[in-house]
């Protein structure tokens, strides 16, 4: 039997006369990969900082696991894991010593080089963010959201900007960090990413949820409906071709 981890009733953020979030509500189940998926502007990361308890909300009602928003925002802080910007980590400080200063502020025991090795960073323990590749950061900042051991973690679109194999480098790893039991939320603007990657989705449009469901019933569901695509798609595209011919192994693997 699937568990409510995450509950969001009526969820109402207004910034001034503008309304970003206009009343939604869903549920993240345990151990599901959960997608919030929509265009720039939608309210994505707008829902996802309020869920994190960085952003007050207009009204509404959100629970994680079991706790109240609004009476435990510090308890609910205990049980999550939020992905920084890497520009706002100290830049003097290389991987491991990052990874240690965490442990220090959550005061928790984590094997720093067991860490970076769950996410290829190894032979990076002695670099500086600032020598990474864009998705060598994108992984390490991943890295720092696992360290309190949390039960959830948030991504807010952990891989725009990155090319097709830092992507893919990071989707095994958000799968890898779900296998081991972990809740994860992530917000995307790419539908490959959350075909490939989420068990539901919900999709957001200005502020409204206007459909939610696994990726297969949703597309299932529009077939029914009758809808063709206008021409016969070809079995490939550049992407694949491009990932075939340089390797998605070799630079970010
Ligand atoms: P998304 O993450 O889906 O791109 P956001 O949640 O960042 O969307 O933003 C939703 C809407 O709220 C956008 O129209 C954005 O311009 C607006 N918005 C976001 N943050 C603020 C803010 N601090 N003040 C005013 N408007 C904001
Ligand atoms: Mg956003």
């Amino acid at each position: 039997m699937a568990t409510t981890i995450i509950s969001v009733k009526n969820l109402v953020k207004n910034y001034g006369n503008f309304q970003a979030v206009k009343g939604i509500s869903f549920e993240v189940q345990e151990g599901e990969i959960f997608g919030l998926l929509g265009p720039n502007g939608a309210g994505k990361s707008t829902t996802l900082e309020i869920i994190e308890t960085l952003r007050p909300k207009t009204s509404g009602d959100v629970i994680v696991d079991g706790l109240s928003l609004d009476k435990q925002p510090n308890e609910i802080k205990k049980i999550i894991g939020v992905q920084l910007q890497t520009s706002g980590y100290y830049p003097g400080l290389n991987l491991l010593q990052l990874i240690e200063l965490f442990c220090g502020l959550y005061n928790r025991e984590v094997n720093p080089m067991e860490l970076l090795e769950m996410v290829n960073l190894k032979d990076k323990a002695k670099a500086k963010v600032k020598e990474l590749s864009g998705g060598q950061k994108q992984r390490f900042s991943v890295a720092t959201t696992l360290i309190n051991q949390p039960r959830i973690i948030f991504l807010d679109e952990p891989t725009t900007g990155l090319d097709p194999q830092a992507r893919r480098s990071l989707w095994e790893l958000v799968k890898s960090i779900r296998e081991r039991g972990t809740t994860v939320i992530i917000t995307t603007h790419y539908m490959d990413e959350a075909e490939y990657l989420c068990d539901r989705v919900a999709i957001i449009d200005s502020g409204n949820i206007v459909a939610m469901d696994s990726p297969d019933k949703l597309i299932d569901n529009l077939v029914a409906s009758g809808f063709e695509r206008p021409k016969e798609m070809k079995l490939a595209n550049l992407e694949d071709v491009f990932i075939k011919l340089t390797g998605h192994s070799l630079r970010e693997g």
